[in-house]
């Protein structure tokens, strides 16, 4: 099978730099058609993009992980984001409950090592069930949100899932997406408004207070030690992995070759 390299895609992501969020996402459905899904933790630029697939009717599955410990207004609004903008929003879970999950390894998110375990077991693995059956996975990762993302590219290599991974966002910066809320009254996690910058398992996240990083408010208990739990290959160090396999064709689509819709 044909290899892409995240190399391969340099000029394109050059050249995508220039595309406005919609203009990525309406190229990524003509290139991956049904193999086209989006991944999205509900969190406000989720649901950015959510809104955007909805209002270009892209009819591509939103993929959520629910680790079983999730806020209730998490699963709030990915139920408000399914019945309000038309998605089909996919809910992967762990193999074990959290409880099951205890039981047999303790209460792993106490410790750094651990921490890294109960995300591979609750949220990594879970996705990757849905291997084999994208080739494109639209994300919500954002430049402005600094750390590991602020060189975020808008098209990377995802050798865990075999796919390219599509953050159409990637150039938005905040008041572009604070104005995209309130132009279209996008739905957002109600957490947000409570003082949570990100947000994931409730056993790990906590507001942040106006002066601290976005991401102080994850994994507080252990320290600066834990920031990204790993689900996005850009957030971990060498992730971006050196190819993944695709057919030759829709390489060549990925790169226009053989079509003449690449924007
Ligand atoms: S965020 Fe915490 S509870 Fe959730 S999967 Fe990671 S370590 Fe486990």
């Amino acid at each position: 099978m044909p290899k892409l390299t995240q190399a391969d895609l340099a000029p394109l992501n050059q050249t995508f730099d220039e595309r406005t969020p919609q203009e990525l996402l309406r190229w990524a459905k003509q290139v991956f058609g049904d193999r086209l899904a989006a991944l999205s933790a509900m969190q406000m630029a989720g649901s950015v993009v959510c809104h955007m697939m909805s209002q270009l009717q892209l009819n591509s599955p939103v993929l959520f992980v629910d680790t079983g410990v999730n806020f209730a207004e998490t699963l709030e609004t990915r139920d408000r984001i399914a019945a309000d903008y038309g998605l089909n929003v996919i809910t992967l879970q762990p193999d074990l409950t959290m409880t099951e999950q205890t039981e047999k390894y303790g209460v792993l998110y106490l410790t750094v090592e651990g921490q890294q375990q109960c995300c591979d077991m609750r949220k990594t693995a879970p996705l990757l069930k849905a291997r084999g059956q994208f080739d494109g996975l639209i994300g919500s990762l954002r430049r402005a949100e600094g750390g590991k993302r602020d060189r975020c590219p808008i098209l990377s290599v995802d050798p865990p899932m075999n796919c390219v991974r599509i953050n159409p966002l990637a150039n938005f910066d905040n008041e572009q997406m604070q104005a995209y809320i309130a132009e279209h009254n996008v739905i957002v996690n109600p957490l947000h408004y409570q003082g949570f910058a990100t947000i994931s398992c409730n056993r790990c996240t906590t507001p942040v207070l106006p002066n601290e990083p976005k991401r102080a408010g994850r994994w507080r208990h252990l320290g600066p030690w834990s920031v990204y739990c790993g689900i996005n290959p850009t957030d971990v160090d060498g992730g971006t992995g050196p190819s993944v396999e695709l057919s030759q064709d829709l390489i060549d689509r990925i790169f226009g070759r053989v079509t003449d819709f690449a924007i």
